[in-house]
């Protein structure tokens, strides 16, 4: 066997995270430990997973346990595993890396945070510090491990300075063994711990490791017998209960239970916003524990990580962690355990696919959830609205997708209003309404859902479109609610209608209203349609403007805004379309345009109009030093 070393370089992510690993976390380093914990545990699924088809992987080591050895005089503290271990490759990736998909966006809101340190705790709890955590306690961490399968070991070792060293070595057992140089306490810090005493070991193990499925065991000392008879024992204690949450009955746990549960799936550390648990029994058997988050993490509009955060167990085997059939994408943010009775315990990964069992499994969890999001919206209301503010753009896109939720999903959705965001608006609602209290408030004679769609809200507010609607109540849509509530059509019989696109539709009165200004205005439009060739799609008169004088709405193969601006955003084509450009015949200023056709400085009457109208919806202008040099022309007179 060789025995060369080599030494690397962090890679430079990694490099950043060790540094604010160790500069910047000052409270709770005790979680090293869950870490250290979770990845052994970890490692202990993976082998019993891989032994199911090859058990000669076990090989006469049969029993998965996870193993403190402290020494209070070396100042050391070791966490060994008999788990799956590591090759010489994977402890090349994995130790030197940063392992989890986040590495990229981690990056980049690195970078925002360090701007902000008091947002660093949060970037780590959503990034999850994971193995690199052990520097914040330790100066010197040596890693030696060995693969199930292999009879080469491999030494890691590194001073979390930048540099780390790998080399082979002849290691006796499977698994993996990593050893901390506990740092000496700091003058001045009162938050040290000692990890090398009994007493804190035990009390972070069940603070944090509670419920791993595998035995985390210690050596202790105990004086037994009286007297002369006194004497020292060595025992080994197992620090961890290891009944599996979910496994218990709902009555015996508490609600620190299922927070520190929570922590140690998720890798966040905040609270759960709430939880589903259940047991179904019946045709399938199985047990689910769901819980919905307060804040989300990195990965919510990570192309590469839109499946479902539910791990699947079968009869206790952890099977895998990310089960994309037991929830649909747009649940992505949910986090949770599966554990069914029925499912045969070799089923492999391939053949979870199209499983009818985890379809049904699914569909009774969905409804479970979408019951607890109802729970909470009648519930707390201030609490909802912060957590549609984290997740609602994700959950709308059930209202999109063909899978059978979109009625029950809409209900969840909250919308600001031109109501619910006027002065005076009841404060109990929190800036937004539910569709059915939209119905609900809807006057005598009112069929339809009106909304307005547009990235700003302030120009929403203020949009000559309202005119339209002449006093109703308008939803503001954003983001992506006009794509995801196309779909939808119509909400409790009312068909939701954008009030800026299309005809409007006309009495008989306000029709011969419309035809009589057409007649007199014909040549306006024909004029301004000229005077802005190119610019827009055409010039009509409008019946939808009340107090305004000129309006933009989409033509005939407009996109919605939001739907253009993903397309740009994701660097796609999109195809050229103008808007069309409607009068208000009924506005002083468009009669003094009529009188006005044949002046000299009508073209730039025309741009001045067509500019106010793009700035009434929020869009920018083509030229604004242009329309900036036309306003100071005409106020000098
Ligand atoms: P994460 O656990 O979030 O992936 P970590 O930094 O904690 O990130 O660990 C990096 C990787 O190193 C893990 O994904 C795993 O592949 C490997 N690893 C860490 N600890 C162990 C262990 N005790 N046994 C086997 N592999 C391990």
């Amino acid at each position: 066997m060789t025995t060369t070393q080599e030494t690397h370089a962090f890679q430079a992510e990694a490099k950043e995270l060790l540094n604010l690993v160790i500069h910047s976390l000052y409270s709770n380093k005790e979680i090293f430990l869950r870490e250290l914990i979770s990845n052994a545990s970890d490692a202990c699924d993976k082998l019993r997973f891989e032994a199911l088809t090859e058990p000669g992987l076990l090989a006469g080591d049969e029993e998965l346990a996870i193993e403190l050895e402290a020494d209070p005089d070396a100042k050391t503290l070791t966490v060994i595993d008999n788990g799956i271990g590591m090759s010489l490759e994977e402890v090349r990736t994995n130790l030197g890396t940063i392992a989890r998909s986040g590495t990229k966006a981690f990056a980049s809101q690195l970078a925002e945070a360090k701007a902000d340190p008091e947002s660093l705790p949060r970037l780590i709890g959503q990034f999850g510090v994971g193995f690199y955590s052990v520097f914040m306690v330790a100066d010197r961490v040596v890693v030696e491990t060995r693969r199930a399968g292999s009879d080469e070991g491999v030494r890691w070792e590194s001073e979390g300075a930048g540099e780390y060293t790998i080399e082979e070595c002849a290691l006796a057992h499977r698994g993996t063994r990593i050893t901390l140089h506990l740092k000496p306490a700091e003058e001045g810090d009162e938050t040290y711990q000692d990890f090398t005493q009994e007493y804190v070991l035990k009390k972070v193990v069940k603070d944090w490791s509670d419920f791993v499925e595998y035995p985390v065991r210690m050596q202790v000392e105990r004086y037994e017998g009286e007297g002369d008879e006194r004497k020292k024992e060595v025992k080994t204690e197992t620090l961890n209960s290891m009944r599996p949450l979910w496994t218990r009955p709902k009555s015996d746990i508490s609600e620190e239970e299922y927070t520190e549960f929570y922590r140690h799936i998720s890798h966040d550390w905040n609270d759960p916003l709430s939880h589903v648990h259940f047991k179904a029994e019946g045709v399938h058997s199985y047990t689910a524990l769901c819980f919905l988050p307060k804040q989300r993490g990195h990965e919510l509009f990570d192309p590469s990580h839109l499946e479902s955060k539910v791990a699947l167990y079968v009869q206790r085997v952890h099977i895998t962690s990310e089960c994309a059939e037991l929830l649909p994408s747009w649940l992505r943010f949910v986090h949770g355990v599966v554990d069914s009775d029925d499912l045969p315990l070799n089923v492999s990964r391939e053949t979870l696919q199209h499983n009818r069992q985890l379809a049904q499994i699914q569909k009774r969890l969905v409804k479970k959830l979408l019951d607890e999001m109802g729970r909470q919206l009648k519930q707390d209301r201030e609490q909802y609205v912060a957590f549609w503010g984290e997740f609602g753009q994700v959950l709308k896109e059930g209202v999109w997708h063909e899978d059978g939720y979109r009625d029950e999903v809409a209900e969840l959705c909250l919308f600001p209003s031109s109501v619910t965001l006027a002065e005076g608006a009841d404060e109990q609602q929190h800036g937004f309404t539910t569709l059915a209290e939209y119905v609900g408030r809807m006057p005598e004679g009112q069929d339809k859902i009106w909304f307005l769609s547009g990235n700003e809200q302030g120009s929403l507010q203020s949009s000559p479109h309202l005119e339209r609607a002449k006093g109703q109540e308008v939803l503001f849509f954003s983001e992506i609610d006009e794509i995801a509530l196309s779909k939808l059509g119509e909400f409790q019989g009312h068909e939701l209608v954008a009030l800026d696109k299309g005809e409007v539709e006309l009495d008989d009165e306000a029709k011969q209203d419309l035809e009589a200004a057409g007649e007199r205005l014909g040549a306006l439009t024909e004029a301004v349609a000229a005077k802005l060739d190119g610019k827009v799609e055409s010039v009509r008169l409008s019946a939808r403007l009340t107090d305004s004088p000129a309006c933009l709405v989409p033509g005939e193969n407009s996109l919605p805004p939001q739907l253009e601006a993903m397309l740009r955003a994701q660097g796609q084509p999109v195809p050229e379309s103008k808007q069309v450009l409607e009068l208000n015949p009924g506005h002083p200023l468009v009669q003094k345009l009529d009188d006005s056709k044949d002046s000299e400085d009508f073209g730039e009457t025309c741009e001045l109009l067509f500019g106010q109208a793009l700035l009434a919806e929020g869009s920018p202008l083509p030229d604004p030093a242009r329309f900036a040099k036309l306003v100071a022309k005409r106020l000098l007179g």
